[in-house]
């Protein structure tokens, strides 16, 4: 078990909280599968046109964006390359917003994760989330979770509006952002290169190693947990 005194704890989401597969198993087919009949059914959403013209721009061709065959085309060409161009990542997340609303998506944490949360929460600990992801993308995962809604347990979402994950700097941000000093923050990741990061900004850290993920890229004397349920935090 491992003992660590915190008033608040910042929590990574993929590889820590979900599954790193569900993005690649789960997200990417989905859009996939989806085009077509999204594309069919919201080509004049303003938001699904902003994502058009700039899947133009993106491509240096601004008539892709009238051409919904093309456009498909495009799409299934930028994501079999895994490029995270900007107005693939608009139209990606109009469609994963849509069928979250619908019931159609939901989003899968790990089951030691709902508990640990609540328990967290009666503890009077302040919970929040930095992701690479943006913090839109961020509630939208939180809020259709396959356990229902979560947001309302967690207090603070941040990005990497906030700075990258690897730099200090980042975590001294948030903690002030927080009104808390760094120390007082409990950051949960499974990448060492962060937990190092946040630990150099005065974090406290452990590091979740959980199915799927990557080994860690050397040996640390950091924290290692598999649950949240071996971290106690008073
Ligand atoms: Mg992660």
């Amino acid at each position: 078990m491992i003992r660590v005194n915190a008033a608040a704890i910042l929590l990574d989401i993929e590889g820590t909280v979900a599954p790193i597969s569900y993005v690649f198993g789960v997200l990417f087919p989905h859009v996939r599968k989806h085009l077509q009949p999204f594309l069919d059914s919201h080509w004049n959403d303003p938001a699904v046109m902003a994502a058009r013209r700039q899947m133009g721009t993106d491509a240096a061709d601004p008539s892709l964006a009238g051409d919904k065959k093309r456009l498909i085309a495009e799409v299934i060409r930028l994501m079999d390359a895994d490029t995270k161009a900007t107005g693939l990542k608009m139209l990606q997340g109009l469609i994963w917003e849509v069928s979250y609303r619908s019931g159609d998506l939901h989003s899968e944490l790990f089951p030691d994760v709902l508990p640990a949360l609540r328990r967290w929460r009666v503890d009077g600990k302040r919970l929040g989330i930095y992701s690479s992801g943006s913090v839109a993308a961020q509630r939208v995962f939180f809020k259709y979770t396959s356990e229902g809604d979560v947001t309302p347990l967690l207090s603070d979402f941040f990005d990497t509006t906030s700075g990258p994950k690897r730099s200090p700097d980042s975590y001294r941000d948030i903690a002030a952002s927080m009104g808390l000093p760094a120390a007082n923050v409990l950051f949960l990741t499974d990448v060492l290169e962060e937990a190092e990061a946040a630990k150099e900004a005065g974090m406290r850290t452990a590091i979740l190693v959980r199915p799927g993920n990557a080994a860690l890229v050397r040996a640390t004397d950091l924290p290692i947990a598999g649950t949240l349920e071996e971290i106690s935090i008073y």
